[in-house]
């Protein structure tokens, strides 16, 4: 039998779910107190009780729609829901995700995937009632030793007789592909989180022994899908690996370590650890994973020191080559070690990491490293303080000589666009045309016009455009309008005070500066056509 005929006569006994699993479900939905709004009663929806206003006044009038409350009933902490609050006659209260497991004949095990909705509808002049509905979106089988997926499509088509659109679902399919239950199918919300829902009793399937209830947020069916293929999982689970079992579920660690030797029974045996390591892991909570890179970056410990230098380690196992030969390693562990024996208290804890820092604080200030006092100074908290003050002095330094040499950059650049731009100059019928001096000047011409034109300095700095000031001939010095030159030589814009337009003597000196320039950028259109032709 292939797995595709076998997983077509399983899915056939899935069982329909049961209102009793529904109900367990439903006790985790997100618990809420109901009260009318006139205040006569209230009802909570975990524990069932009614509670009226002869009962119990004071808890009732207290109550706000939408804040947290606790029902005196059950003790259980929920909203209060207001039954009148902002909606006609139904509203949606919640939904959550569930994926409920169900023992089955044999070793069988099933699993639901469903969307439980609750609403809330109300009858004109009546009490809002709560109501429920779930849908399945998926479902597992796990039997033989294997994990099976199945899903469904939804169609939907117009129904005339009834003049609505109609949905209903196909038979349960066979998915080839092995994921986590997806719930964005048309009409299922793109929320993936779900919360497992055990059956008493898995005694007898294969998941018995599959320790579910100890995971929580992890990719749970890819989990059961490893834990069919190594059961010895387990073992890890039990003895308080499953943060380390967790991580490789979850998404952000999903590499297995390649070191576990699964055919093991024996815990020390899959872990290739002795009794005495196993036991000092675990009290210690060491995790597993950095002491095998312990052991495996430095061979050269025995496992005692391997204890001792974790903590001074502290993930950071790239940092170890900064020696390349294992004498020296072991020297600088041995070292970082004493330092902190002598300093920890009086300068704080030392570790590997600041130890590279101070290695690449020594290379950027070419401190020779040969040098054994530079390599471990007596002490290296402070050496490391003194190096890394030069560094950030060596930093500043070179970010003064990088500023002045832009500086210096900017002002002959400057120097070079107001030469180019001398031919620029006009002077006609009192008025005249001045070219900026220095960048500053368009900015205090914008000040003093009360216009944008300090927004251009930098365009014209770069030669994208020319800043021109008109002025007075017998006031050279007195902003009067500003005049923008595209770099083709169009006039662009003429702005005085307050962006206000220039009078008639002031067009007709644009109008014959317009004429003065026409053969200057003439002759440059040319040229430049000359030179692409040629
Ligand atoms: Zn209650």
């Amino acid at each position: 039998m292939t797995k595709k005929e076998r997983a077509a006569a399983l899915i056939k006994d899935f069982p329909e779910l049961r209102k009793k699993d529904v109900d367990r479900c439903m006790k985790l939905m997100p618990h809420h107190i109901l009260f009318r709004h006139d205040r006569s009663e209230c009802r909570c929806n975990y524990c069932g009780k009614v509670i009226t206003m002869d009962e119990n006044p004071e808890y009732l009038l207290l109550l706000n729609h939408d804040t947290k409350t606790t029902c005196p009933a059950c003790g259980k902490e929920g909203y209060a829901v207001c039954d009148c609050y902002n909606y006609s006659n139904t509203v949606e209260r919640g939904a959550s995700n569930f994926a409920v497991f169900r023992k089955g004949e044999g070793d069988i095990c099933y699993v639901y995937c469903i969307r439980i909705r609750i609403r809330l509808d109300r009858q004109i002049g009546g009490f809002a009632v709560e109501d429920y509905s779930y849908t399945e979106s998926q479902r597992y089988i796990f039997a033989d030793g294997l994990a099976y997926r199945f899903g469904r499509e939804e169609h939907g088509y117009f129904d005339p007789k009834q003049n609505r659109a109609v949905y209903c679902f196909s038979p349960w399919q066979y998915r080839t592909r092995y994921t986590e239950p997806t719930w964005d199918q048309p009409g299922f919300c793109t929320d993936k989180q779900y919360c497992p829902v055990g059956d008493d009793d898995l005694g007898g399937t294969c998941l018995q022994y599959a320790q579910i209830d100890k995971f929580e947020g992890i990719a749970l069916f890819l989990y059961i899908q490893f834990y069919l293929k190594h059961p010895n999982v387990e073992y890890l689970v039990k003895l308080g690996f499953q943060k380390m079992v967790s991580g490789w579920f979850t998404g952000y660690c999903t590499a297995i370590p390649d070191w576990i030797d699964w055919k093991q029974n024996d815990v020390r045996k899959m872990l290739g650890v002795n009794a005495y390591e196993l036991r000092r892991i675990r009290e210690q909570s060491i995790d597993i994973t950095d002491y095998h890179t312990m052991r495996e970056m430095c061979p050269f410990l025995s496992v005692e020191e391997c204890f001792i230098y974790m903590n001074i380690v502290r993930y950071n196992y790239g940092y170890l080559s900064i020696f390349d030969d294992d004498k020296r390693r072991r020297e600088m562990l041995r070292y970082i070690r004493r330092q902190n024996e002598k300093y920890a208290e009086s300068k704080g804890f030392m570790t590997l990491r600041e130890y590279r820092d101070y290695f690449s604080e020594c290379r950027q200030l070419q401190y020779d490293w040969n040098d054994r006092t530079i390599r471990f100074p007596r002490c290296l908290a402070d050496a490391h303080t003194r190096s890394s003050n030069a560094v950030t002095a060596l930093r500043y330094e070179e970010l003064q000589r990088e500023k002045l040499r832009k500086d210096e950059e900017a002002r002959r650049k400057f120097e070079e666009s107001t030469r180019k731009r001398r031919r620029l100059g006009f002077e006609k019928d009192g008025l005249m045309i001045r070219i900026p001096a220095a960048l500053h000047e368009i900015v205090d011409e914008g000040r003093a016009l009360h216009h944008c034109v300090g927004g251009y300095a930098s365009r014209h700095a770069e030669g994208k455009l020319h800043i021109l000031f008109i002025r007075k001939a017998a006031a050279p010095d007195t902003p009067y309008f500003t005049m923008e030159l595209s770099a083709e030589g169009k006039v662009v814009q003429v702005r005085g005070l307050r962006n206000c337009d220039p009078p008639k003597a002031v067009k007709a000196f644009v109008e014959d500066y317009k004429k003065y320039i026409l053969p200057l950028f003439a002759k440059r259109q040319e040229r430049e056509k000359v030179r692409i032709s040629a």
